[in-house]
């Protein structure tokens, strides 16, 4: 007859044996893929004042110390545009420093791969009469920037992790300075290299300029005040993309593309409009350096991108402040 103890026993004896039982039946199962992680770091603005070389070397450190992932702490770095504080109206010489101090933190401080977005503030001299440019010099517009990001031309397209990345120039010339848009040649491109991707795989765009905020719309009564005194409700083409509607046409011809990424504005923003997500993700420099900008902290966001094109965005900060 079986006491009591003997049963316990037996149980133990029972439970002990279950473990090999089950961890047998994951192993014959295909483990999920790990999602692809790209590290959002846009309007750096990097300048030799504000220590903001320390800044932005102790971003790249919290990039690289990202720890819910183990060593593989993100797999790409892309920059979104405003890398230097700016050379639109910058000379020759303090745009070779700006460049010269955005290569020096990078190779010092960053060990993943990094690509990078043209923003307006990387456009050398197109005001000309404060940059001293006259349009012919060899690095005159955008071409320093691209030799910096060493490609010939302001945008590309890569794939990486079963995803189609895009990054886009927003940068469009207007009067002496910009507005959002793609040049003709541009929209060309991309229609072309949109057409190549198999309709099973997930596509995000990465632009300066949001492709659309609602940002501009909450601020514009404050940001331009009209001539005669009263607000204006005019949306300025330099904050938001004004080819947004040729956009959308592109979208509902495909429905891979999965979200887009922007800068610019420096806040945090998400919307969700006519089916796609559009994630403005504020600042590594906040308000350029000086502190906050309308409450969004020094950060950048963390982007993971799943296999079935599902994407997960979080902004963080990296815990610096102010200096100077
Ligand atoms: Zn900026």
């Amino acid at each position: 007859m079986l006491t009591r103890r003997s049963l316990v026993k037996a149980g133990v004896a029972g439970v002990a044996a279950m473990p090999a039982v089950v961890r047998a039946a994951p192993a014959a199962e295909e483990p999920a893929p790990r999602p692809l992680r790209i590290a959002h770091l846009t309007d750096i603005h990097v300048q030799p004042e504000r220590e903001s070389a320390a800044g932005l070397a102790s971003c790249f450190a919290h990039v690289q110390s990202l720890a819910d992932r183990g060593a593989a702490a993100a797999d790409l770095i892309v920059t979104g545009g405003d890398t230097i504080m700016d050379c639109m109206e910058a000379d020759d010489a303090r745009t070779k420093t700006q460049w010269d101090l955005w290569r020096k933190v990078k190779a010092d401080a960053c060990s993943l791969e990094v690509r990078s977005v043209v923003g307006n503030h990387d456009v050398w001299g197109w005001t000309k009469a404060r940059a001293k440019t006259t349009g012919t010099e060899p690095l005159y517009g955008k071409k320093w920037a691209c030799e910096q990001f060493g490609r010939a031309l302001p945008y590309e397209s890569f794939d990486r992790g079963g995803w189609h990345i895009v990054l886009l120039d927003s940068v469009y010339p207007h009067a002496d300075g910009y507005i959002g848009r793609l040049d003709d040649a541009q929209w060309d491109w991309l229609d072309k290299d949109l057409a190549a991707v198999p309709a099973t795989t997930p596509v995000i765009l990465v632009s300066h300029i949001p492709i659309l905020s609602v940002h501009p719309l909450a601020s514009t009564t404050a940001a331009h005040p009209g001539t005669d005194g009263k607000p204006s409700f005019a949306l300025s083409g330099g904050l938001v993309h004004v080819d947004h509607p040729r956009f959308q046409e592109l979208f509902a011809r495909r429905p891979n593309v999965k979200a887009c990424l922007s800068g610019h504005l420096h806040v945090v923003e998400r919307v969700e409009f006519g089916g796609m997500t559009y994630l403005c993700n504020g600042a590594v420099s906040a308000g350029w350096w000086k502190g906050l900008h309308r409450g969004t902290d020094f950060g950048y966001a963390v982007v993971d991108l799943h296999r079935d094109g599902t994407v997960d965005c979080r902004y963080v900060t990296y815990g610096w402040t102010a200096k100077g």
